[in-house]
C-alpha cells in the first residue's frame, strides 16, 4: 500500500469512528461495542446527568450560563484557543464549580489536519486549559464529534478520556426551538446520560435559546430525581475503595 493510500485509509478510518460512535447512542448493540473506547454514557446506579456544553467560551454568555445554573455543576467542553483569550471567564467558571473540559484548540474538524497538526493543537489546547482553569481536563470531546486517528490515540496520552453523548438537542440550529430543546434534553434524561448543548456558536440566538431552555430542562431533571453533576464526579466509581 502506498503511503499516501495509507493516509487516507486511516483518515477514513477516523472519520467511520466519529460517525459510529454517535450513532452508537441510539443503537444498543453498536454503542456497547464502542463503549470500550468512547465514553457516551456512565453506567451508573446514582440518580445523576451531566450536562455538557460545547464551542466556548464566549465571555458574555458564558456568566449567563453560570448564572441561570445556579448551584448546579456543569461540564464546560471549551476550545483551548478562545480559553486563551477569556482567561478570567474560565477562572469565573470554574469559581462556580464548575468543570472545564476539552473541545480541541479551535474548531475545525480533524478529518482534514494531519497527525502532527493534531497532536500540537490538542496539547495546547490541553495546556491553555490546565492554565487557564487550575486543573488539567479529564475529558476530549471533538468538533462535530469526528475523530482522527491521531487524536484517538493522543487524547489518553494526554490524560484525556475520549467522550462523545448520550443525548443531544439539535441546539446549535436556527430551526431548533426552546421547546424542542427541552423535551430532546428530557427525553434522554436518565441516570448516567451525558447530555449535550451548546454555549456558544450555531445559528444566530441559538445560544440564547439554549439558555432559555436551561430552567426547565432543570426543573424537569429535579422531578425525574436526576441530579446534574460534573463530568468527573458521574464517572467516579460507585464505591471509594476503603483507606486502610
Ligand atoms: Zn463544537
Amino acid at each position: 500500500m502506498r503511503t499516501r493510500d495509507r493516509v487516507a485509509l486511516t483518515a477514513g478510518l477516523g472519520v467511520a469512528a466519529g460517525q459510529f460512535a454517535p450513532a452508537a447512542t441510539f443503537f444498543a448493540p453498536v454503542r456497547r461495542m464502542a463503549e470500550p473506547w468512547v465514553l457516551c454514557r456512565v453506567d451508573t446506579g446514582r440518580a445523576e446527568v451531566a450536562l455538557t456544553f460545547d464551542d466556548g467560551p464566549d465571555p458574555d454568555l458564558a456568566p449567563e450560563f453560570v448564572a441561570v445554573l445556579g448551584p448546579h455543576p456543569a461540564t464546560f467542553f471549551w476550545q483551548g484557543s478562545r480559553v486563551r483569550r477569556h482567561r478570567q471567564t474560565v477562572a469565573g467558571t470554574v469559581a462556580q464549580g464548575h468543570e472545564i473540559a476539552c473541545h480541541g484548540d479551535d474548531h475545525r474538524t480533524l478529518a482534514r489536519l494531519g497527525p502532527h497538526m493534531t497532536i500540537t493543537a490538542l496539547a495546547r489546547a490541553r495546556d491553555s486549559i490546565a492554565e487557564a482553569a487550575g486543573r488539567a481536563p479529564a475529558f476530549y470531546r471533538p468538533a462535530y464529534g469526528v475523530w482522527n486517528g491521531a487524536a484517538w490515540a493522543a487524547a489518553p496520552r494526554l490524560g484525556m478520556r475520549r467522550t462523545l453523548w448520550s443525548k443531544w438537542a439539535w441546539d446549535w440550529l436556527a430551526t431548533t426551538t426552546t421547546p424542542q430543546i427541552i423535551e430532546r434534553i428530557l427525553a434522554g434524561a436518565r441516570p448516567g446520560a451525558i447530555l449535550l448543548l451548546h454555549d456558544a456558536d450555531g445559528a444566530p440566538g441559538a445560544p440564547q435559546r439554549t439558555l432559555a431552555a436551561l430552567p426547565d430542562i432543570l426543573d424537569g431533571l429535579h422531578q425525574r430525581g436526576l441530579r446534574p453533576v460534573t463530568l468527573s464526579r458521574l464517572v467516579r466509581p460507585s464505591r471509594a475503595p476503603v483507606a486502610v
